[in-house]
């Protein structure tokens, strides 16, 4: 049986009224499970609306009020953890085990933005001149909306739906139409955590659900997570829009392997940060860079043998490593890569194309692949996979591995394993990436740190979560008071001076 989901709007499911709908699958099994209505102009036209009115109720709620609603979320999502991350695995395919993880990022964020009150204090001076006191605030900005992408279906709608309600605005949130059954859960439990109806709208949809939320005048902000291509194409239309906006893009991130770091925990990081998720994260390890001929070829031998030992599965395996692929695009996009790795001269010496699950042929699963000899100029290095695919290029020395993601486009995240901790420090304020990892190799930073890459993987100059994201979903307003005596020297015709 197909489901047929719908739209979260005003506190309520809408169904689709375009008569246009996406497939989304069962990554297991390349079955169709459920469909999903896609947006036209109209129907979030009147998201807009109806989140506009919401708002003004919401932003009068004071904002230790508004940090109890996101407690009982908390509370509420607590006691559903398990079906959630199961509906996540089940439309994504990541593992069960995995998909916890990706909810509980987000509900950490959650947690970040119950600080509200501390968070949106703002600032004052005393007597700033003689009588007159100095003070600004924090206000919402209305309605805002954000755009994620398929790869993190509970964590990226948190990481913006939670600071960004927090302040008082009313967020409309179109998430990828490949999985968005578990936003629109999270929806749901909002509303049963107490905010209004219509603070947290959901609207699903593509191209055209996307251009309305950009062209719209009421929509004040966007946050956007997904491919480089269209975070730039957002970014321009929205600052072409006069609208404020934040937009994160694809990663081609590499760990460097210092000849003095235990090889060990390099390849436990590296298989688990290249192929976990089947490599469908922006903060996936793609590349990795071994420092020295004979770093390099001690750490494939040691690579080769422990990817043997990978188990690719269903998602719901738990001895799984990693699942499917969400789609069978995705899945032909990466084999193509693979090929065109081979065409381009890199050595495979690990081939992932000709994987099968038994009894799961249509399912969408990939092997894990490992490239040696991959250089700058071919496309399987400047390029974003996003797939179960490492590639290795062998650097000289420290200098010429530190250049190599500096130099890239991307500039998400980027590792160095390390005993030397000179080394280490040097790298991580040299490196020309936003977030650094030293022995960590996913560094995606906590919830009361930011988030967000540079070059091509960032556009805009707020990250997110963190003190950027209260940043990012207010506006700063500055009151220059003097009273009780009032102005009584009569009228200035020059610029005030806090003489
Ligand atoms: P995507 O760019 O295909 O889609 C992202 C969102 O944009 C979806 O909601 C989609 O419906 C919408 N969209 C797609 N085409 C559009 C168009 N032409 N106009 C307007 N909107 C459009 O990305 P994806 O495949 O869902 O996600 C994977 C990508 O996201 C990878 O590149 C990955 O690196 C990136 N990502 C980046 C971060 C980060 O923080 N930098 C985090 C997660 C994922």
């Amino acid at each position: 049986m197909v489901r047929e989901l719908t739209h979260f709007i005003g506190g309520k499911h809408v169904p689709g009224a375009s008569g246009a709908f996406g497939d989304v699958y069962d990554p297991n099994t390349g079955q169709v499970q459920a469909r999903v209505p896609l947006a036209n102009r109209a129907e979030v036209e009147a998201a807009i609306a109806d989140a506009e009115n919401a708002q003004r109720v919401w932003a009068a709620f004071n904002p230790q009020k508004r940090a109890r609603v996101l407690m009982r979320f908390l509370q509420l999502v607590e006691g559903e953890r398990e079906s959630l991350a199961r509906l996540l695995s089940a439309e994504h395919g990541k593992t069960i085990a995995d998909a916890h993880g990706d909810l509980q990022r987000g509900l950490e964020v959650v947690e970040f933005a119950a600080g509200i009150p501390h968070l949106l204090k703002g600032e004052f001076t005393d007597n700033a001149g003689t009588g007159i006191d100095v003070y600004s605030m924090r206000q919402p900005l209305g309605v805002v909306a954000g755009i994620t992408p398929f790869n993190f279906p509970a964590m990226i709608p948190l990481w913006k739906a939670a600071p960004a309600i927090a302040c008082g605005n009313a967020f409309i949130l179109k998430p990828s139409e490949r999985d968005p059954s578990v936003p629109l859960r999270l929806a749901e439990l909002f509303l049963e955590a107490g905010l209004p109806a219509g603070v947290l709208n959901v609207v699903n949809g593509g191209k055209e659900a996307v251009d309305t939320l950009l062209e719209d005048p009421r929509v004040q902000a966007l946050g956007f997570v997904g491919s480089t291509p269209i975070a730039a194409h957002v970014y321009a239309t929205a600052a072409a829009h006069g609208k404020r906006a934040q937009c994160f893009g694809g990663a081609k991130n590499h760990m460097i392997i210092m000849p003095d770091a235990d090889l060990d925990q390099a390849v436990e990081a590296l298989v688990g940060a290249g192929y976990g998720s089947a490599g469908e994260r922006c903060m996936a390890i793609s590349v990795a860079v071994p420092v020295g001929e004979e770093t390099a070829d001690k750490l494939i031998a040691k690579l080769k043998e422990r990817i043997a030992t990978l188990k690719v599965g269903r998602s719901d395996d738990p001895a799984a490593d990693f699942g499917p692929m969400v789609g069978r695009d995705l899945l032909d996009r990466v084999r193509g890569y693979i090929d065109l790795g081979v065409e381009e001269g890199a050595e495979l010496l690990v081939d992932g194309r000709d994987f099968e699950l038994a009894g799961h042929e249509e399912g969408y699963f990939l092997g894990a692949s490992l490239f040696d000899r991959v250089t700058t100029d071919m496309r399987i290095y400047r390029e974003e996979i996003f797939g179960p695919v490492l590639t290795v290029v062998r650097a000289a020395d420290y200098e010429e591995a530190l250049r190599l993601p500096s130099e890239h486009e991307f500039g998400n995240g980027v590792a160095i394993f390390t005993r030397d901790g000179d080394t280490a420090r040097d790298f991580s304020r040299r490196v020309n990436t936003g977030m650094v990892g030293v022995n960590v190799p996913i560094p995606v930073p906590i919830a009361y740190h930011t988030f967000g890459g540079w070059k091509r993987s960032g556009f805009g100059d707020l990250n997110q979560h963190g003190p950027d994201s209260i940043r990012f979903y207010t506006r700063t307003r500055t009151i220059t008071s003097r009273w009780p005596s009032g102005v009584k020297e009569g009228a200035s015709f020059n610029i005030p001076t806090m003489d």
